[in-house]
């Protein structure tokens, strides 16, 4: 029954502390990180497509604006010098105010094409770290899931050991087991409580010696119950 409960808290520590545990929680956080980069980049092309679709039409309006006075120019409809200096005047300023647009147009484009960039550098690395975490978190499910069947196999097996075990040897146990961070009971091996890990004085040899084989025993030092085997050196 000790060995089953060593193994059982073998198995619940090896479940706490499992390194995939770990990776999966760092891979998890990582993902989210990126996630939020990722979706702040898009809001931000998405600004700029916005903005750039609002330059395009301001130009258009000053193009547009700007063939009306040249095709009323051209038409010779207006044969008034002073109003046709006036008309000249505007086409010049309104090629300087396209130009300027143009510009402004230009540069929303080099933003937008960083911010595209951006994007799809951080979109690709999100993608990839999904992957990854759930490959982690199938291969953390698949441990645990082997844990789980071993645990369950062992608490079976310590259920049938306990059924064939006095009730108040079964007690004494518990006890001394939940005295001493889980192991209630050591063998001897050698003259030596295996609990203690101290070498057990003659006169108690002695009296292990003389007891009858279903005489419980315990070890005088750290009162676990000791448990004889062949290698005791009785
Ligand atoms: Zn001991």
């Amino acid at each position: 029954m000790q060995e089953k409960d060593t193994r059982l808290s073998q198995l619940a520590h090896r479940a706490a502390t499992l390194p995939e545990s770990g990776e999966l929680a760092v891979l998890r956080s990582e993902f989210s990180k990126i996630r939020d980069q990722a979706a702040a980049a898009e809001i931000i092309a998405s600004d700029l497509r916005r903005e750039l679709a609002k330059a395009e039409l301001d130009v258009e309006s000053v193009r547009e604006r700007s063939r009306k006075d040249s095709d009323l120019m051209d038409s010779g409809s207006i044969s008034d010098p002073k109003q046709l200096q006036n008309l000249q005047k505007e086409v010049e300023s309104l090629a300087r105010r396209q130009s300027d647009l143009e510009d402004v147009e230009l540069e929303i484009m080099e933003r937008l094409d960083g911010a595209n960039a951006a994007v799809t550098v951080l979109a690709d690395k999100r993608d990839a770290l999904a992957e990854d975490e759930s490959a982690m978190a199938a291969r953390v499910a698949r441990i645990m899931g082997e844990i789980n069947a071993e645990r369950a196999e062992v608490e079976a097996e310590r259920a049938g050991l306990a059924a064939g075990v006095p009730a108040d040897l079964l007690t004494l146990f518990e006890k001394v087991r939940a005295d001493h961070n889980g192991l209630g009971a050591a063998r001897i091996h050698r003259g030596r409580c295996e609990g203690c890990r101290l070498e057990l004085p003659p006169t108690d040899i002695e009296s292990i010696r003389a007891a009858a084989p279903d005489e419980v025993l315990r070890c005088e030092e750290c009162r676990r119950i000791l448990v004889r085997t062949p290698e005791s050196g009785l």
